[in-house]
């Protein structure tokens, strides 16, 4: 079967285990809901998944359609079809959307291999449509000065640009209104379909308003603790997250403000 499949993850930063053993299936053509409160790893995972060097992996395998991503260095991983898109985007003045996505769609051909400019702008132009967002967007330097709103449409024209098989969106909602919200979630949802696998990550239920997940999985303290339907999004919205650790058998820790 098409899918990412992470098997008894386990991963340090400076030293200090944040997860702890975690199994997760990402079937092509699902959206999945990664959940947790403030603090379990949420970020880390997709950080792993990418090839962030900070953090060192001690044991266990993420299977990119049967092949162990983890050995392959970001960009290999990035050719293999993984796309992740930002928590907090960085902001590179002098670089614009135009010419950052043209660079990272070239460096995926082979060497002599030289990318059709008037194809690429075509194929730009076209999906910024489909998005709706206005073409003078483009000349702009990549989130240099962007409202939250404006850096998630950025990640999301990437994506769209890139044409990921597995989308790793970690909190795609966080610093927006309700209309950026909806504009985000529209876009991932156009994007959905039978090529595409995502994993959305949010804190909260409110995304997933918008965004309505196959499946949803709840992480605390570095490891899946219960995974089901769409459902037990709207039951840790209504209950919070303290009885799912409880019944996890685990201690209920304060949340840090910020993760
Ligand atoms: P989440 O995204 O679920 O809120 P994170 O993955 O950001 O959680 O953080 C999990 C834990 O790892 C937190 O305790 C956090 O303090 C720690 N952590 C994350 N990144 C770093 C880092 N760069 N250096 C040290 N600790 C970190
Ligand atoms: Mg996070």
């Amino acid at each position: 079967m098409s899918c990412i499949e992470i098997r008894n993850l386990h991963a340090n930063i400076e030293g200090r285990e944040i997860l702890k053993g975690l199994n997760l299936t990402l079937p092509k053509g699902e959206v999945h809901a990664l959940m947790g409160p403030n603090g379990s790893g949420k970020s880390t995972l997709s950080k792993v998944m990418a090839g962030h060097p900070d953090y060192q992996v001690t044991a266990g395998e993420v299977l990119l359609d049967g092949e162990n991503i983890l050995e392959m260095e970001p960009d290999e991983r990035a050719r293999k079809g993984l796309f992740l898109a930002f928590q907090y985007p960085s902001e590179i003045p002098g670089v614009t959307i135009a010419n950052f996505i043209r660079a990272a769609l070239q460096a995926r051909l082979s060497e002599g291999e030289e990318l059709d400019a008037v194809e690429f702008y075509q194929n730009l132009y076209k999906k910024m449509d489909a998005l709706e967002m206005d073409r003078a967007f483009t000349s702009r330097a990549v989130n240099d000065g962007f409202s939250g709103g404006e850096k998630k449409r950025n990640e999301i024209l990437q994506m769209a640009m890139l044409e990921p098989s597995y989308a790793v969106l970690d909190e795609t909602d966080s610093g927006l209104d309700i209309d950026a919200l909806r504009i985000v979630a529209d876009g991932v949802n156009r994007l959905r379909g039978p090529k595409l696998g995502s994993l959305v990550i949010t804190h909260y239920q409110r995304l997933l308003n918008y965004i309505v997940p196959d499946h949803v999985h709840v992480m605390v303290q570095g490891r899946i603790v219960r995974s089901g339907g769409k459902e037990l999004a709207l039951e840790l919205e209504a209950k919070g997250y303290e009885w799912v650790i409880k019944e996890a058998g685990l201690e209920v820790t304060p949340e840090p403000a910020n993760g």
